[in-house]
Formats: structure tokens, C-alpha cells, sequence
């Protein structure tokens, strides 16, 4: 009952040169709807990235946005900017965000609901530290980062919100959660917000992210409550990300 979703986060990397070619191979490639795609450009490239998906069913998002509506914030894009470019989802809360720009989960809850009030969907990311995790502290920070969003933004704000499970010590480091590992973060993610709304939980798409490739997307994926991928490094090669896409 959940569409299989599989999201490209390209971070902060390429050209106008290179995302022509990138979508030029994944436009031709990825027709399939029993799959949503989407990639998330880097915000200055979404023009041109949407022009070049206007005929595919390639969707397309941005990494982060301001909690702000238009005005003096230098440097910061807004919600209706996203809206304007025909943006359908922001991706909220990153690892990266939180910790080299300091985000707190009050600032990714001002974020989420701004973004549910514009009519752009969040994807909500949450995961643990290494050390974390090897303080068996794993639940507990993902329960607290997910619970700041649920208690700021009310539970019915989640109703089109996807979330991603993204271990910190998995990103861009070649490690990746077991699919045991995973499935036990994305169940527990699940009963989490099952408290506030069994039907909530059931509906929301709960993505895998940190180090997804060709070779273990599939596995990742078999498991009942990872409902597709959060993939970076991956997703700008044109082969693996059709792949990992195809494993969804
Ligand atoms: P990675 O990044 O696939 O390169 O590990 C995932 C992410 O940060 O979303």
C-alpha cells in the first residue's frame, strides 16, 4: 500500500554540463510508476532540472529551505521560491545540516511545518551518531529528533511527510546499516509515530539512507518497513542510481 520511493539527494555537486547528461541518461531510463523518483539538485540547478523533466515522471526537490517567507534573509531560499520552480519536496534535517550548519530540531520542526503550510512535502531526516549507537542510544535520539517535529507540528501535518532513517556513521562512508539494523530503526520509527496515529504510520513512507548503492539496495529494501532510499553519492551516477531505482 505504500509506493516504493527513491530519492536522489545530490548535495552540494554539479554543473550545468553534468546534470544535463545525469538526466539525460535517467529521463530515458526511469518510466516505471510503481516507483516515485525523485532527485534534489543542488536549489540554483531546479530550474534546469525540472525543465528537463517536464515529460518524464521524474519528480524533483531541494535539499533544504528557510522556515522564513519572503524577505531580508541573505543567501536563504524560500518556500514559495520552491513552490514557484515546481519543487514537490524539500528534504529537511540532514545530517549535514544539523551538524555543520547547526540546525537544531526545533529549527528542522520550524522548517517542517513551513513546508507542509506551502504545500511542499517534507522528507524528514533522522539517525544516529556512531557513538551513539555504540552507547546503545540509537532509539532514543531518533525518537527524540522525530518526536521535536510530531509534538511542534501536530501529527496531521504528517499525512503526505516521508521520513528518512540516515545513520550518521553510514553516510559517505562506504558503511552501511544491515538490513537487520535498518529494519529495526524503521520499525521502531514506525511504532513511534503509531503513537500519535496508527493510520499516520502506516501511510508514511520510512526511507533508508547512508551509503545505498547498486549492490545493496535490494536487500535494504526486501526488509517490511524500509519503503526505498535516501541516496547520495550514488545517485549521480547515472547506472547505479537506475538500479538502485529498479531494486525499489
Ligand atoms: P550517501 O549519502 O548515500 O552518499 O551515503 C546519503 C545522504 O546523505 O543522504
Amino acid at each position: 500500500m505504500r509506493t516504493a520511493f527513491v530519492a536522489g539527494n545530490w548535495k552540494m555537486n554539479g554543473n550545468t554540463d553534468s546534470i544535463n547528461e545525469l538526466m539525460d541518461g535517467l529521463v530515458n531510463s526511469i518510466n516505471s510508476s510503481s516507483v516515485e523518483v525523485l532527485v534534489c539538485p543542488p536549489s540554483v540547478y531546479i530550474s534546469q532540472v525540472k525543465s528537463l523533466t517536464e515529460s518524464s515522471k521524474i519528480s524533483v526537490g531541494a535539499q533544504n529551505v528557510s522556515e522564513n517567507a519572503n524577505g531580508a534573509f541573505t543567501g536563504e531560499v524560500s518556500l514559495s521560491m520552491l513552490n514557484d520552480l515546481g519543487c514537490e519536496y524539500v528534504i529537511l534535517g540532514h545530517s549535514e545540516r544539523r551538524s555543520l550548519y547547526a540546525e537544531t530540531d526545533q529549527l528542522v520542526a520550524a522548517k517542517f511545518i513551513a513546508a507542509v503550510e506551502s504545500g511542499v512535502k517534507p522528507i524528514l531526516c533522522v539517525g544516529e551518531t556512531l557513538d551513539e549507537r555504540e552507547n546503545g542510544e540509537t532509539l532514543k535520539v531518533v525518537s527524540r529528533q522525530l518526536n521535536a517535529v510530531i509534538d511542534a507540528a501536530g501529527i496531521e501535518k504528517f499525512a503526505d511527510a516521508v521520513v528518512a532513517y540516515e545513520p550518521v556513521w553510514a553516510i559517505g562512508t562506504g558503511k552501511t546499516a544491515t538490513p537487520e539494523q535498518a529494519q529495526e530503526v524503521h520499525a521502531a520509527i514506525r511504532a513511534e509515530i503509531a503513537k500519535s496515529d496508527a493510520a499516520t504510520a502506516e501511510k508514511t513512507r520510512i526511507l533508508y539512507g547512508g551509503s545505498v548503492n547498486a549492490a545493496n539496495a535490494a536487500e535494504l529494501f526486501a526488509n517490511a518497513d524500509v519503503d526505498g532510499g535516501l541516496v547520495g553519492g550514488a545517485s549521480l551516477k547515472v547506472n547505479d542510481f537506475i538500479a538502485i531505482c529498479q531494486a525499489a
